[in-house]
């Protein structure tokens, strides 16, 4: 098996031992009867005794995701910040710092401003497009950490993740990159020199916004034991159902993603003549700072686009208001086409902080639906 594709599909998802069936069934089941004390059930569904420590469905989800990252472990988690929370526990210590993009996903930089902050964890907000703002944030010694996200959410900013790496690594630190925006389809960071990835997997893996979830991939054996011990003795875990609807969303993420990128680069081309906009952001225009980067470690540019509104705050959000295609609605990622004023929504959290947004910014989750009505939506409402 080497096509993503295939993998999608495959990967972790041979037919059911016991029954045969093609589809991975939902192991609805919280224990396991032991063949004896001590001794785990032998067999082909082998090992399991708990289901916080290891459920099947969850496991043929956590294959297919490394499958689709190429890496040797995954590991799923009840939610994209539990995957955070688990894997920034599991690396640090009181008085370890780590390096966090300066317009991070706003629950990301709350999380580590607010939680992990007062566990004695210091953090240096930096902009991951400008490396020797990097290289002079990163303390070799206690930088434990550099949290890549690329693109970001929501100003789409490039971070170039095979120099950053190499940065990070000559300073000692670890690299994690939060991939939800790219999916693996379009980018696979621990074949650019990443250590971990990251993903809410709520978001384009499930594809179909009717779950929440997040995952980490790795290579590394030592340090996917040790987030296995974490991921079992914190407890985040997602239940078989959660797990199988992710499982399900993969199989298509492929076609979805094109699809995405498609309907994505109309719209953006669309706004970027529009008078009323002032500013398009989107990786895939050739006058995007980061495009060259993105061109070279992203297979396509997805289907994420922000924009500002011309006249200001009070017209960003009456566009909000006037769309009918495009939800209104906070995540991104799934088949619907979605718009949200990150300002006052996704990212208020960070507001009066380093990663505050522009008031004027509007971001919209491209879905899958005919780019004509899309198109045709906007133009309407921006009028
Ligand atoms: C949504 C999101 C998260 C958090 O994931 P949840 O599943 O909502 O906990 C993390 N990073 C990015 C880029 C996101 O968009």
């Amino acid at each position: 098996m080497t096509g993503f594709s295939t993998k999608a599909i495959h990967a972790g998802q041979d037919p059911d031992p016991a029954t045969g069936a093609v589809v991975t069934p939902i192991y609805a089941t919280s224990t396991y009867a032991q063949d004896g004390v001590g001794g785990l059930r032998q067999g082909l569904k082998q090992g399991y005794e708990y289901s916080r420590s290891g459920n099947p469905t969850r496991t043929a989800l956590e294959e297919c995701l490394a499958a689709l990252e190429e890496g040797r472990h995954g590991l799923a988690f009840a939610s994209g910040l539990a995957a955070e929370d688990t894997l920034i526990r599991a690396l640090t210590s009181p008085g370890d710092h780590l390096v966090v993009p300066d317009d991070a996903y706003g629950g990301t930089y709350r999380q580590v401003a607010r939680v992990h902050q007062r566990w004695g964890l210091e953090h240096t907000p930096v902009s991951l497009a400008d490396p020797d703002a990097v290289a002079a944030a990163l303390r070799p010694g206690s930088t434990r950490l550099l949290w890549i996200e690329t693109p970001t959410n929501p100003l789409l900013t490039v971070a170039d993740i095979a120099a950053l790496s190499a940065l990070a690594h000559d300073a000692g630190a670890l690299v994690v990159v939060d991939n939800t925006f790219a999916s693996p389809y379009l980018q696979q960071p621990l074949t650019l020199g990443a250590d971990v990835v990251v993903h809410s997997t709520t978001k384009y893996c499930g594809g179909h916004s009717d779950v929440v979830g997040g995952a980490l991939v790795l290579n590394d054996d030592a340090l996917a034991e040790s987030l296995r011990f974490h991921q079992n003795a914190i407890g985040g875990v997602p239940g078989p159902f959660d797990a199988w609807l992710v499982l399900r969303g993969l199989k298509t993420l492929a076609v979805r993603m094109e699809r995405h990128s498609d309907n994505a680069e109309r719209v953006a081309a669309f706004l970027e003549q529009h008078p009323k906009v002032s500013q398009v952001l989107y990786p895939g225009l050739p006058g995007h700072p980061g495009h060259e980067v993105a061109a070279r470690q992203m297979r396509r540019f997805g289907g994420m686009v922000s924009f500002r509104v011309a006249a200001g705050p009070q017209a960003a959000l009456d566009l909000c208001a006037r769309t009918e295609v495009f939800t209104l609605g906070e995540s991104l990622g799934g088949v619907e086409s979605l718009i949200e004023h990150p300002g006052r929504m996704t990212h208020a959290s960070v507001s009066g902080t380093a990663l505050q947004v522009p008031d004027d910014l509007v971001r919209l989750s491209v879905g899958i639906e005919d780019v004509d009505d899309l198109l045709a939506d906007l133009d309407r409402a921006l009028d």
